[in-house]
Order: structure tokens, then sequence, then C-alpha cells
């Protein structure tokens, strides 16, 4: 039996993992869905370009679903839409700079002029079915973003993903303390909340801090300045134009995503630019060295951004040269840092000067360490807790940090991905599962690559393949034509011919077994050729490629 005052609350993604956040919360009449986000493959996936949560509970439940709402822009948090809003055209929710990246990733998709986007700020109070909705504003890399409280008839549910506590942010306006507070006095059921540094002693620091240090790099540097960074944290690149600015230096914006969201920002009034601050990249070879601020992509080492073709010695239009300052201001994901790593080294090699880790200064965390995160927990003093957006290590660490401030051990869990948590008054617990888990997108396959793909493309990606083809006699089941064999990642045919024509030799000899055992099934005789091939193979060489049998019959 289902205690009245109850609601669940559903994570489709983003919890055990950093990536594709998405909540859903549903009271048994309306279902809203928090966030919409990708991840980007794991080395294991290949050939994956991304991941997107599986939606199947929301589209059993269609008629029940209102809306998505949205916290902030970061593809972490809105990427899955375009293929989310092609099975479920919901309303969609969100800030103004949000939406206005949500925008530019619809149009890319055709899918922009069916698509119901609603702006919302912070401040606001929004009604969606049977739910209210609070949007609390919160500091973090990119601006426009916040918190959403969910007032349900069980009560209030705070989702408080990607925040910090910055108390100068570039643009002057501070995580809502008092709005957090007020929640928590009026009481807030179950706080969902950050676990991305959880694991981080201390305090995050300040954005201010970074342009300190841009401006002091600035007054140093005699030749050109690059800066590469994420093209979506618009205070990063405020700060850059501003340091620019203060010694009488122009910015050339390069790379696809820069620009896109530069022009975004300046649209709807987030960036800054002073009178003549930009620069053409026509212009770039006319100025002086010491004229010029170049602010790109490829922070994250990706092979095909400005910057590591620049590294490379690739980039059609800018040569690194000695004497260029390079500030790589951002830290590598998770998995990006040998990529990263390669980057650099390629750009030492060129003969600049490269700045980079966090250490240096030249980036600071947008996510709350463990004392803001504590300080999360006192404000609003939830009933029950979740740790959200991290790896389990980090929500674990959280889980950790919600004890010491008081949250019993009993009313905090660690979720998985499609656990349906029910909470209420009275009630916190795991009530089943529901179908969740990771969407795979090839191209344009969404969901058509699973595991038994992924164990193909790593069993070639390992041992290559090899196809053997054979002609057979309908009516006798003689061998009219080869075996011939062709191979690709296994060995170089033309300097294996003895292996190769060992190969055929065991293949006609599995055939005449075939023949004499009057086996005529296909499949049974593809089994034996691959069965005698493999042996061969794993003798002669220890390696288990791929085998395709294709037996052809006239
Ligand atoms: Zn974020
Ligand atoms: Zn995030």
């Amino acid at each position: 039996m289902k205690p009245q005052k109850s609601v669940s609350v559903i994570p489709l993604g983003g919890v055990g993992e950093i990536g594709k956040n998405m909540w859903v919360v549903d009271s048994g009449e309306d279902i809203i869905a928090l966030d919409c986000g990708v991840m980007f493959p794991e080395n294991e996936m290949l050939g994956v370009d991304l991941v997107i949560p599986d939606v199947s509970y929301l589209l059993e439940n269609r008629s029940r679903v209102r809306a998505i709402v949205l916290s902030h822009g970061h593809e972490d948090h809105i990427g899955a839409l375009p293929y989310v809003l092609r099975q479920l055209n919901v309303p969609v929710y969100g800030t103004r700079l949000t939406l206005g990246l949500v925008k530019g990733k619809l149009e890319e998709h055709g899918l922009l002029r069916e698509a119901d986007l609603r702006e919302i700020r912070a401040g606001e109070r929004i009604a969606l079915g049977g739910f209210k909705l609070d949007f609390i504003h919160v500091n973090h890399s990119i601006a426009d973003v916040v918190a959403i409280a969910v007032h349900t008839h069980a009560g209030t549910i705070l989702y408080a993903t990607d925040f910090k506590f910055d108390q100068t942010p570039i643009d002057g306006r501070i995580t809502d303390l008092q709005k957090l507070a007020e929640l928590g006095q009026n009481g807030v059921l179950l706080l969902l909340s950050d676990s991305t540094n959880a694991e981080r002693p201390g305090y995050t620091h300040s954005e201010r801090t970074v342009g300190e240090l841009f401006m002091e790099t600035f007054r140093r540097a005699k030749g050109r300045i690059f800066v590469a960074t994420f093209a979506s944290n618009i205070y990063r690149i405020q700060q850059v134009i501003d340091s620019a600015m203060a010694v009488g230096r122009r910015v050339c914006v390069i790379g696809r995503s820069m620009v896109n969201n530069v022009s975004i920002a300046v649209d709807l009034g987030y960036l800054r630019l002073p009178e003549g601050i930009m620069l053409d990249l026509d212009e770039l070879p006319r100025c002086a060295p010491d004229e010029v601020v170049i602010l790109t992509t490829g922070s994250q080492g990706e092979p095909m951004s400005a910057l590591s073709r620049m590294a490379m010695a690739e980039h059609r239009r800018i040569e690194i040269q000695p004497g260029d300052t390079v500030i790589i201001s951002a830290n590598p994901i998770p998995g990006n840092e040998r990529l990263v790593g390669k980057t650099i080294d390629h750009l030492f090699r060129q003969g600049a000067d490269v700045i980079y880790h966090a250490f240096s200064g030249v980036h600071v965390s947008g996510h709350a360490s463990q004392e803001e995160l504590k300080l999360m927990l006192n404000l609003v003093r939830p009933r029950y807790f979740i740790p959200i957006h991290g790896e389990y290590r980090m929500m674990v660490r959280h889980a950790a940090l919600a004890e010491a401030v008081g949250i019993p051990r009993d009313r905090i869990i660690l979720a998985d991905i499609g656990d349906e948590i029910e909470v209420g008054p009275e009630v916190f617990r795991r009530a089943r599962k529901v179908e969740a888990g990771p969407v795979l997108v090839d191209g344009l396959g969404v969901g058509d690559v699973g595991n038994i793909v992924l164990r193909d493309r790593q069993q070639l990606s390992q041992d290559g393949i090899l196809i053997v083809v054979v002609t057979i006699n309908r009516q006798t089941g003689q061998v009219v034509a080869g075996p011939d064999i062709v191979s690709r990642g296994f060995v170089y045919v033309r300097e294996s011919e003895a292996l190769m024509e060992e190969a055929r030799s065991r293949v006609r000899v599995a055939l005449n077994g075939c023949l004499e055992q009057h086996i005529t099934e296909w499949n049974a005789i593809k089994a034996e050729v691959k069965e005698a091939l493999s042996q061969l193979l794993w003798e002669r060489t220890k390696r288990r490629p791929m085998i395709l049998p294709i037996v052809m019959e006239i």
C-alpha cells in the first residue's frame, strides 16, 4: 500500500556517473522531468557519439508528463533534448540563456519549429499540473542557473544540481541564500544536491580569482596570448575580454562552438563587448603579437578543435610560434587527461609557454566543495537527502558530509539509475526499478547500437576480421569455388601466405567432414568452418579475430 502522502522521484541518469542528468518527479497524477542531459561515451564504447538517458518511463506515462524543466544550459543537462523531444514533445522550461542554447541545438536538429519553449526566471513561481515550482538563482560556471524547488502534495523537493557559493561573482548576483533559507524554514522534504566536488575540502574559489590571474599573465606576456576554455563559460570569456581590454589587446574568437556561444551571449546581453574589442580572423596576420588575444575551444584536447590543430601545426590559418603564451583555462574532464596532456606537449614543442592546471590559478571549478555542500544542507535542513550528479564515490563522500551535519543515515539514499524512490513525510524508500539506462547514439542511429554491436566492435578493434567465402553445389554439397580468405586488421595476407594456405586447407577439411556426415544445414556448416579456423588461428597466432564464413550455393 502506497502511503497517502508520497510522491516518487526517479533518476534516469546522473547518479553513479557525471553526465546525462535527468530526474523524474511523479505525483501519481502529474509527472515532470528535471533536466535532459547527454554524456560523452566511455573509451570502450567504440564509435559511439553520445549517450542519452532511456526515457521509457516517460513514454509509457506520456499523457501525464507536463514538462521538462531545465536547470541550466550545460550539455550534461540539455544535450539529450533533441532526441527526447522527438519522441515526447512536451513544453520545455528554462531561463533565457538556457533556452538560447537550447534553441541553437534544436535548430540544428530541425526541431525548433515544433518545440514549445517557455522562459522562466529566478524568483518566479509557476504551476505545472498539481506541482508548484520555484526557481532559485545559483552560481555556477555558466550564467542563468537555477535550483528548482518542486512543491508537491507530499512536501517540497529541492533539486540543487550544479551550484557553488561565489561571494564575488562576475555578474554580481550571488546564490540566493535568503530563498534557500526560507525554503528550509518552511520545510524541505527532500534535497537532491550536486556531488561533483564532494571529495574536495574547503571552499571553491571565486570565478573572479581567475580574472586576477589573467591580468597578471596578460601584463607579462610579450607575444600573442591564446586562451582555451569551455565555450559555455560566459564569465570566463568575459574576463578574457576585460583583461584584454585593460592591457590594450583585441580578441579574436576561433572555433565553431565558441563563436556560436559568444554570439548568443552577446545577443541575450550576458556578455559585454567594449567597442572595437573584437578582431576578425582575417585581420590577425596584420596585428603585432602583443596586440592580440586568441580565444578558442579545445581545452579538453578534442582532436578536431582549433587548439589541438594549432598544437599539431595543422591549423589552416594560425601557427603557434615561440613567444606565444597559451592558457588552458579548464580542468580535463575525467577521461580526457591524456588528450589534454598531448595537446600541452605539442604546444611546448612548437615553442609556446603553456599555463595549465588548476594549481596555476587559471581555472576554478563551478561546483561547490565540501564546506559549501554543508552550507547548502544547513540552509535547507532537508528531512531526506539524495546526493546526485557524481560518480558513486563522490555520492558516498557527500552522504558522509550530510551525516556530519546531522542527517541520520537512514534518511539518505544512494540512488541507482532507474530506482523509483518513494518519498513523503512518513516514508523514504526504494519502491522498485523502472526501465532505465544508457541509450547510445551513433550517427543518426539512436539505440540501435547495443551490447552485441559493441562487443563486435571490441573484437574487431582487438584482433580484426577474417572472411571466408566458399561456393557449394546445392545438389552434391561439393565445393565449387574457394575457400577464399579476406582479412582486415588481422594479418597482412600477402605476407602470411603460408598461414592463409593452411587456413584454406583446414576449411576444406571441415567442409569435407560436413559432406561425409551429411550436414547440409547452413548454420551448422558455418559453425564447423568457424570452429576449425579459430582453433588454427589461436594455435598459430594466439589471436582471436572475428571469423565470418560466407557460404554461397549454386
Ligand atoms: Zn553545469
Ligand atoms: Zn552538470
